[in-house]
């Protein structure tokens, strides 16, 4: 069942009472564009285990099987493009509502749908850059094509996105909890919080006191301890909702 007017109007208040919001999302805010998330077997994820080809391990041991995987995996993001969810984030962002998203998605569907405060906590597939010497090159340059592109100094080029096993870039990291500290209300939209530690963003924020909106088209392990309303139903139609809302009441308000 989708969620409630009540609680989409309850959620739009917190938002225009509290304002200073900061948004976390997850795969699942662009299923609707066409990337399929990993929980869930649809698309390129039930040929493709993450945990068996999303690690740096499995990357390292055999990095022409790993490339194929990211090869797909960027043809899908290449044709995909923002969303209504993606476009209604940037439109609180501008109205001064929204102050950050803090993405776990490698797509660059926010920055592509206008978004200025972007972190991109899992890194993005726009640059390779070198296992050896780290020097970084554009993912769209020809020259680095299949099976395995390759440095100029002769060692394998990895995308620019966090594997499994890999840290969390240290800017990326360091911005996501000044974020989670300072912010009044956190949106976390379309992720099962299960993939540390991006997982303890919503637990840091709640700590620190912000309120927990969550927007899900399933209950994760977030919605019952930490989440103080949650909106059931798939991202495209819940966040234009609450846009809609936060007009209504902004209207109201001038
Ligand atoms: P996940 O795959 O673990 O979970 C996706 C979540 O989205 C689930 O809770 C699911 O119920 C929910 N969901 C599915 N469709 C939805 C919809 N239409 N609207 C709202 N919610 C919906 O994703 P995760 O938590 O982000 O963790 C997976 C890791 O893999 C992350 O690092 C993620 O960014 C990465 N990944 C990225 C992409 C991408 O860049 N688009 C795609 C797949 C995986
Ligand atoms: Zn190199």
């Amino acid at each position: 069942m989708e969620a409630q007017s009540d609680q989409i109007r309850a959620a739009a208040e917190l938002l225009c009472g509290r304002r200073n919001v900061v948004a976390l999302t997850g795969a699942g805010i662009s299923v609707e564009s066409g990337i399929p998330a990993f929980r869930g077997s649809q698309g390129m994820w039930s040929k493709y285990d993450p945990m068996e080809y999303a690690s740096i391990e499995a990357f390292m041991a055999d990095p022409e099987k790993v490339w194929r995987m990211l090869g797909e995996m960027m043809r899908v993001v290449g044709e995909a493009g923002p969303n209504p969810a993606h476009d209604g984030l940037a439109e609180l962002e501008g109205r001064g509502i929204l102050r950050a998203v803090i993405t776990q998605n490698v797509d660059g569907l926010h920055h592509a749908a206008g978004s200025r405060n972007v972190v991109e906590y899992h890194g993005n597939l726009r640059e390779l850059l070198c296992v050896s010497c780290w020097k970084r090159y554009p993912a769209g340059d020809a020259r680095y094509a299949e099976p395995v592109p390759r440095c100029d100094c002769g060692h394998v080029l990895k995308p620019g996105i966090v594997l499994f096993g890999e840290p969390i870039p240290w800017g990326a990291q360091g911005e996501a909890e000044a974020h989670a500290k300072e912010c009044s209300v956190l949106l976390v939209i379309g992720t099962s919080a299960q993939v540390y530690p991006a997982c303890e963003i919503p637990h840091m924020a709640k700590e620190w006191g912000a309120g927990i909106v969550e927007i899900n088209t399933e209950e994760t392990p977030l919605t019952g301890p930490v989440t103080d309303i949650f909106l059931r139903g798939g991202a495209v139609e819940t966040v234009s909702r609450l846009l809609e809302e936060v007009l209504s009441i902004e209207a109201q308000q001038a």
